[in-house]
């Protein structure tokens, strides 16, 4: 390979690299930079996003997956000098070490946008502010409310994390190559957790994850398949004033959260 010229896209690796730069200055608009913020890039590929976060932020972490392209990148970046290029799996690599309020910002890596999302919601405030590019259909699925079929367990556990709006729409032909899915930038701002204890957070996560493990069962038949004893779920939705034939994908957040600390109660 030329050292000059970029390395080929893998598709495996979710390298859909933006060639757009209204896109990019959009993305870049969106994320509300200053000199003084820290952002983390996930997947910074070929570095068109990372040059112009490079310009608009105080420092940049940029964790990238495939060594060719961290080693075509660490090259093309030598001179800029608020950047920080690791080579590493962003699902497992170190992200603790960034300081509380640092703002990400990415085109992620379609094939683990969503295990992703969950590892950087989890983070609680040490994102302040999130601005991703997803698959337009995760997007609709972080937003989602009840009653539509794109509401599950990710809305329910994103929205309990943050404030989520999608902010625009990405054709295929602002990448290269082009994906076979449309994109959309969302922006996500952390709330406070609601659930205290790291404990009962869990257990709240686990009870979402419980609740939607069978869609088309009521609330009360998908929770007992997975180990739960009906007459105390029978009980909390009784207490809460709530209809035994209720499915998971009708419940807002709020009522999850009513649900989980009323069944604590009764265990
Ligand atoms: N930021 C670049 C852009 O906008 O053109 C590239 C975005 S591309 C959609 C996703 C990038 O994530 C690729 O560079 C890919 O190699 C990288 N990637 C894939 N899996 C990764 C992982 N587990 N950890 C870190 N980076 C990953």
């Amino acid at each position: 390979m030329d050292s000059a010229s970029p390395p080929a896209a893998i598709r495996r690796l979710g390298q859909n690299f933006l060639v757009d730069p209204n896109i990019v200055r959009k993305i870049v608009a969106l994320a509300e930079l200053s000199s003084a913020d820290t952002v983390l890039e996930i997947g910074p590929g070929r570095g068109f996003l990372t040059e112009a976060l490079c310009r608009a932020a105080g420092h940049i972490t940029a964790i990238e997956v495939d060594p060719r392209l961290h080693t075509f990148l660490a090259e093309r970046t030598a001179h800029l000098a608020n950047l920080t290029l690791l080579l590493g799996d962003a699902l497992t690599c170190s992200i603790e070490h960034l300081p509380i309020g640092t703002i990400v910002v990415a085109n992620l890596p379609y094939y683990i946008s969503t295990p992703l999302l969950f590892r950087l919601l989890s983070q609680g405030n040490r994102f302040a502010r999130m601005v991703l590019m997803l698959q337009n259909e995760v997007a609709d699925r972080l937003i989602a409310k009840p009653g539509s079929s794109d509401y599950g367990v990710l809305s329910v556990m994103a929205q309990y994390s943050a404030n989520i709006s999608k902010a625009f729409k990405v054709s295929p032909q602002c990448f290269r190559p082009r994906p076979e899915v449309d994109s959309a930038v969302v922006l996500l701002h952390a709330l406070e957790p609601r659930v205290r204890h790291p404990e009962a957070e869990r257990r709240f996560t686990t009870l979402v994850r419980a609740a939607f493990a069978h869609r088309r069962k009521t609330l009360v038949n998908s929770l007992r398949n997975e180990g739960y004893d009906s007459k105390l779920v029978e009980t909390a939705l009784a207490t809460l004033h709530l209809p035994p034939s209720l499915r998971a994908e009708t419940l807002p957040l709020e009522q999850f959260l009513e649900l989980a600390r009323c069944m604590e109660d009764v265990t």
